[in-house]
């Protein structure tokens, strides 16, 4: 008798579980309201990047959604850091405003370290200030980034159980990759996992990758990951969001994650799609997010 092919694998529906999650924001800004808490946010903006004003826009709705209040900030592409830094720190100075958020890439004569630094760590609804890192890194409850802080979330509420196992992180990337990796380690239900970071001086990269029960890719390489490097019944998470050329499509492009999807299901227990895995989850944790720094900013439980 011929071995079967391996089930293919269930697919994580990211934007089911986002839903939820906003829903859960909106119950936690419905409790501040209630105490006179009008939960803030403001997005930055510089320039006119395309990908960036669709990232922003979705940030908005999203608050519109949950019922927290947004203020938009567009500087012009020419602005000068030192105008953006002066908008941070009004921003910082506006008891009325509980998150900031500048929408990255910046343009390159603005120092995005220097930027992020400036933001008030209190309000760094995105977690990337190195005092929110430090804070992750040692295991101290913090406001952290919210694509990295997503991924229990998918992976649990899909019923996997993650303590105890074999994570293996591809990518080191300050905004995905070793953030990732600090939660990953963390002690907790959502967490407790034994950590592998791969990155791109990684020798022998699928010798590490087929030993991962969790396989999170964070590359930036369209559909960089194949069944060959996946153990059977692996949960695989796919950050990636590549546009490659598709003319047949409208735009003229379509979106791809970092993993081979129809390769990959085949092997794998579970999977993210993309689009509708990871994406949505970024801003439904953001409006988590926004609802936190408000709660700790007013000493809130
Ligand atoms: P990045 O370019 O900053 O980092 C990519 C990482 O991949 C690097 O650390 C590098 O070491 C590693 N890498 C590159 N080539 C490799 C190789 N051949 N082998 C092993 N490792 C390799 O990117 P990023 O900001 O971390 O983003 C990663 C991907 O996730 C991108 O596609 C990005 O668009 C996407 N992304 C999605 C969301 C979301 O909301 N879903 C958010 C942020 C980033």
């Amino acid at each position: 008798m011929s071995m079967d092919k391996a089930d293919t694998a269930t697919i994580i529906d990211g934007n089911k579980i986002a839903a939820e999650i906003r829903v859960e924001a909106k119950q936690e800004v419905d409790e501040l309201l209630k105490q006179g808490i009008e939960p803030c946010l403001a997005v930055v903006l510089v320039g006119n990047n395309p990908a960036s004003r669709a990232y922003v826009g979705s940030k908005v709705r999203a608050c519109e959604e949950t019922g927290v209040r947004s203020v938009k900030i567009e500087l012009e592409l020419e602005a000068t850091e030192q105008e953006l830094l002066d908008e941070v720190e009004q921003l910082n100075q506006d008891p009325d405003v509980h998150g900031i958020l500048v929408q990255l890439p910046l343009p390159h004569h603005m120092d995005e370290e220097r930027v992020i630094e400036h933001i008030d760590p209190a309000k760094d609804v995105d977690g990337f200030h190195p005092e929110n890192v430090g804070k992750l890194s040692i295991g101290i409850d913090c406001l952290t980034p919210c694509t990295p802080s997503g991924i229990p979330e998918l992976i649990t509420r899909s019923g996997i159980h993650m303590s105890g196992k074999h994570a293996v992180v591809i990518g080191r990337s300050n905004i995905v990759g070793k953030p990732m990796m600090n939660i990953l380690v963390q002690k907790g239900d959502r967490a407790n996992c034994t950590v592998t970071c791969c990155h791109s001086g990684t020798d022998h990269l699928a010798n590490y990758t087929r030993q991962a029960d969790i396989l999170i890719a964070a590359i930036g390489v369209p559909e960089f990951l194949t069944a060959d490097m996946v153990k059977e019944g692996a949960t695989v998470i796919d950050v990636g969001i590549n546009r490659v050329e598709d003319l047949e499509h409208s735009r003229g492009y379509r979106l791809v994650g970092d993993v081979d999807f129809d390769d990959v299901k085949d092997v794998a227990g579970a999977i993210t799609p993309v689009p509708g895995g990871v994406g949505p989850m970024t801003v439904a944790m953001l409006m988590k997010n926004t609802a936190k720094a408000a709660r700790m900013i007013h000493k809130l439980s």
